[in-house]
Formats: structure tokens, sequence, C-alpha cells
């Protein structure tokens, strides 16, 4: 692999080393053509500079789609989180701030991605020394919690847009959630606030369904009493990977990439799929879908809720401010794809794309760069 340069960027590459720390990272700055670069650091032992550059290139057009004032960035740090300490971990995060400097906040603004969390983004901030310099800290330096549910609460309003668009009333509509954790829970909870009828939903262990509808309450309580969604009684059971089968009106996906293979596809039992998880499909199988006239709300515009969370942040807004821009902004948005796709007979992955691209070519008109 190799990195890509085009019309778009990438604008910079930094690759930093701490030798007496043995930490190597890299950030890459996609675009700051509508605002500083902003995107999550992951650690992992594979991460590479191409790897970083594709998800930054994400980034652009996430940021760009989301209407939020920030270009697309992302971070990496070569490292294997499960054969280090905790300390060592910190002591790695700590060495990639403070090397990194240069560009952070200035052109690049961090936050977290895999094996990133509340804890690594305070010693990002503190190594720094610039709460500005980062997104995803602590409430006590300015952060706003995970557990608010902004991903989740945005996938929520994305899907009902996508039923209105499907002629679907949200109240009685019928849905299924693959994965019940930070996403899939706030869905089914802002869903079910909505009138929506939850009926499926799966965990790494199995799914459960039952078509007159699962109690939301009682779901919780069992997911945190034992551990696993599949020990609650009066539904029926199913492997994890059927919970894509199971009739519903709308199915949204919350868990693992490449949860749909081409193979799935006539398998699949929904009019709409929302794409709460990253990658749940390829873009390929989006188009088989679109030609089956299912409607696929990409992940980049559905789950843009953290990122716009994240926005809100950076100009120290409170929770409440935070849901208000959230959903306004997923709304706006979605509605202006699927206007879009409509219109022009194409999948709403391409028109969103089309926006997105063009928000950052018009910047680039006026601006002349
Ligand atoms: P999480 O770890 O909180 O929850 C994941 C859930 O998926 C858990 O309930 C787990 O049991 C379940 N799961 C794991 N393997 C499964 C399987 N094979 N089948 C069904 N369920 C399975 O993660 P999350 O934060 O909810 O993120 C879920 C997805 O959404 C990921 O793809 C993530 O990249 C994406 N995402 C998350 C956010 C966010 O703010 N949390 C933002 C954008 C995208």
């Amino acid at each position: 692999m190799e990195v890509i340069f085009d019309e778009f960027g990438p604008e910079k590459i930094l690759e930093v080393y701490n030798p007496k720390v043995g930490m190597h990272g890299f950030v890459c700055v996609d675009s700051s053509a509508l605002g500083v670069a902003k995107g999550g650091i992951r650690m992992t032992p594979t991460v590479s500079i191409e790897e970083v550059a594709k998800l930054a290139r994400t980034m652009t057009w996430k940021n760009s789609m989301a209407s939020i004032p920030f270009g697309g960035g992302k971070a990496g740090i070569i490292a294997d989180d499960r054969q280090i300490s905790p300390e060592k971990k910190q002591e790695i995060v700590q060495a990639f701030a403070e090397e990194i400097k240069a560009i952070c906040p200035s052109f690049y603004i961090a936050g977290p991605d895999m094996n990133m969390a509340e804890g690594e983004m305070e010693t990002f901030a503190k190594a720094n020394g610039s709460r500005k310099s980062v997104t995803g800290k602590p409430k006590s330096l300015g952060g706003l919690p995970h557990e608010l549910g902004s991903t989740g609460f945005g996938v929520s309003h994305a899907t009902i847009v996508a039923a209105k668009y499907k002629k679907l009333k949200i109240k009685n509509s019928s849905f299924t959630i693959e994965g019940f954790g930070n996403v899939g829970w706030f869905v089914a909870k802002f869903l079910t606030m909505q009138g929506a009828k939850l009926v499926g939903v799966s965990d790494s262990k199995g799914s459960i369904y039952n078509k007159d509808g699962l109690i939301f309450e009682k779901l919780c309580n069992i997911k945190e009493k034992t551990g696993s969604i599949i020990n609650y009684t009066d539904a029926e059971q199913h492997p994890s990977t059927d919970i894509i089968k199971l009739k519903t009106d709308i199915l949204v996906t919350a868990a693992i990439p490449d949860l749909i293979k081409a193979g799935d596809v006539n398998e699949v039992n929904a009019k709409i799929i929302v794409e709460g998880s990253n990658i749940p499909m390829t873009s390929d199988i989006e188009e088989v879908f679109h030609k089956k006239d299912v409607l696929v709300i990409p992940d980049f515009v559905a789950n843009a809720g953290g990122v716009i969370s994240s926005y809100v942040e950076t100009i120290n807004g409170t929770p409440e401010k935070m849901f208000k821009i959230v959903e306004q902004k997923i709304l706006k948005n979605t509605e202006e794809m699927l206007k879009t796709s409509y219109k022009k007979k194409i999948m709403p992955r391409t028109a969103a794309l089309e926006i997105a691209q063009e928000r950052v070519r018009k910047v680039c008109k006026v601006c002349k760069i």
C-alpha cells in the first residue's frame, strides 16, 4: 500500500519517534480546507502511515458532511497495548503528544480511536499543554463524556429521516440492532422514545427476537446483570450473525465491520439499513441494496454524532447544546443526502460524497488553495 495524493490531500504527514520511550507514531492532516484537521489516534501493533492516511480522508468527508468547521485528520501509534503496562501506555501517549506539539492544535486536533480512551486523552492534553489539542477528555477537563451517547443519538435521527423517505411512520415501525454497546444501546433508547418497536437485538453471544417487541428497560437490566442480552426471557434465540435475517422494517448496525457479505443480501429482511458502525458492508454491496430498493444510510453520515459532539467540546458547549446541535445537523445532512440521492437516482453514499466533496471544493476555490 502507498499513500495516494490527489487534489484534496493529504497536506501534511508527520512521523515522530522517541527512541528512549520506544514511541513511533504519525499524524496525517488530509485536508484543512474546512478547518483544523480532526480525527482520533489509534494505537495498534500494525497501524501504518497508509492506514492513517486512508482514515484521515474518510474524516475529511465525514466532517464536511457533518457541516462542522473541521478538516480531516488521523493519527496512529505503533504499540500493542495488551503487551505493555498501563504506565508504559501513558508514557508512550505522553511522548507522542510532546512530539506532535508543533502541529497540534494549530493544524490537528486529536481524539480517541482504537485502544484510546478518556485517560489517554487526559494524558495527551496535559502533555500538549492545551485543552484545545484533544477531545474526548474527562469532564473535569471540559470533556463531553462518551456516556452521553451522542453517536447513538445521531444515528436515531438519521433513522427518523430515512423512515420518512421510505414512507414509514417511525412510531410503530419495527427495528433490530446489531450490537448493544455504546452506539446500539443509545439507538435502542432513543428510537424506543420515538415510539418505534425494538423487535431484535444482538451482542457477541447471540441474537434475540420477539415480533411483538422487547422491553427496553428489561433488556438493559438483563445486559447489566448477566453481561449478555441472550438471557432475556420471552424471545426467540438465534446466532449473532442472524440479526441481519430477522424480519424488521429497520436494521441498525452497531458492532462489527463486514457484517453483511455479498452472499447475505437476499437474506436481509429490512426496508432500511442504518450504518451506526463503520464499514458494516462494502460500497458494492450497498449498490446491490440500492438496486433492490433497500435504503442504506452510510456510516459517515449516520454515525457523525460523535464528531459533532467533539466539535461542541472544542467550543466549550454543554451536553444540552451538544444534543441540540447533533440533532439539527444529522437531520439536515441526512435530508440533503437523501434529496440528492432520490433526485439523481444514485445511492445515498454517492450522493453524500458528492455533497462533501463539493463543500471542500467550494472553499478551495474561494480561498484559491
Ligand atoms: P462497544 O464496544 O461499546 O459495543 C460493541 C457491541 O457490539 C457490544 O455490545 C458487543 O457485545 C457487540 N458485539 C461484538 N461482537 C459482536 C458480534 N459478532 N455480533 C454482534 N454484536 C457484537 O462499541 P461502540 O462504541 O458501540 O461501537 C460500535 C461500532 O460503532 C464500531 O464499529 C465503532 O467503530 C462504531 N462507531 C462508534 C462511535 C462511538 O462514538 N462509540 C462513533 C462512530 C462509529
